[in-house]
């Protein structure tokens, strides 16, 4: 479904993504994990379309991406820090993409509530942003990113700012909503227990480079290298 075939950003002659391959087929989730500053947020972004390459290319259902603006791409972004829009409700934030979209009012109205529902939230869209909580602003954001219906669903560190309880009660809520829906999703994470349990395949980052891609067995079992064993904990 995607594929980065060489994929390479230098930001002052430093390769922060240097020549990177990776596939993601259809339904998987894949975590991309590794240290602050390896490329995780860049990768994300030049798959997006907000980050142009240097060499390579991105190739989205057979089509490279070359030239193909973000809006048009078919694929969701949640950021790291999800900026919702705090002047409009619930509601109002989950339809932005929607209303981007053009889409008819009536099908916007629908779309939404049953985006809330999915996320547990239903009948919120009335609500004021500022009167949510951290774990209820990122399923609003979340809702958002899953609005358009996009081929793949990209989440820079989801759960990011929230207590160790709700994330991991967050993370077997969001495991399940992607199977249902067949999502989909590549996500970021510094954040090992969150990947592993989020993820069909593990991909580990150093220095814009992939030091390992496996399944989380795997990658636990066997890490690749001394790199990678450090990363997730081992001692030497
Ligand atoms: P974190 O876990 O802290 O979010 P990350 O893996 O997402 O880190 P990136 O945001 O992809 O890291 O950044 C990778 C490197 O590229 C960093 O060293 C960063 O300083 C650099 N970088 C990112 N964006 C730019 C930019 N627009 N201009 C210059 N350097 C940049
Ligand atoms: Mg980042």
């Amino acid at each position: 479904l995607l594929a980065l075939q060489g994929a390479t950003v230098r930001f002052g002659g430093r390769a922060v993504l240097d020549a990177v391959d990776l596939e993601v087929a259809e339904h998987e989730i894949v975590c991309v994990l590794g240290p602050s500053g390896s490329g995780k947020s860049t990768l994300l972004r030049a798959v997006a379309g907000l980050q142009p390459l240097d060499a390579g290319r991105v190739v989205l259902d057979g089509r490279n991406q070359a030239g193909v603006p973000a809006h048009r791409r078919g694929v969701g972004l949640m950021f790291q820090d999800h900026q919702l829009f705090p002047q409009r409700d619930v509601a109002g934030n989950v339809a932005f993409g929607l209303r981007m979209r053009g889409e008819p009012k009536r099908q916007q109205v629908e779309r939404v509530q049953e985006l809330l529902a999915l996320v547990g939230l239903p009948g919120a869209g009335r609500r004021a942003v500022a009167a949510l909580s951290g774990g209820e602003q990122q399923r609003v954001a979340l809702a958002r990113a899953l609005a358009p219906n996009p081929r793949v669903l990209m989440l820079d560190e989801p759960l990011g700012q929230l207590d160790r309880s709700l994330r991991e009660r967050l993370v077997v809520e969001l495991k399940e909503l992607f199977g249902r829906l067949g999502t989909t999703v590549l996500a970021v994470t510094h954040d090992q227990g969150e990947a592993f349990a989020l993820a069909d395949r593990v991909v580990v980052m150093r220095d814009g480079r992939i030091a390992q891609s496996g399944t989380p067995l795997e990658v636990w079992q066997r890490p690749a290298d001394a790199f990678v064993a450090r990363f997730l904990g081992f001692e030497n």
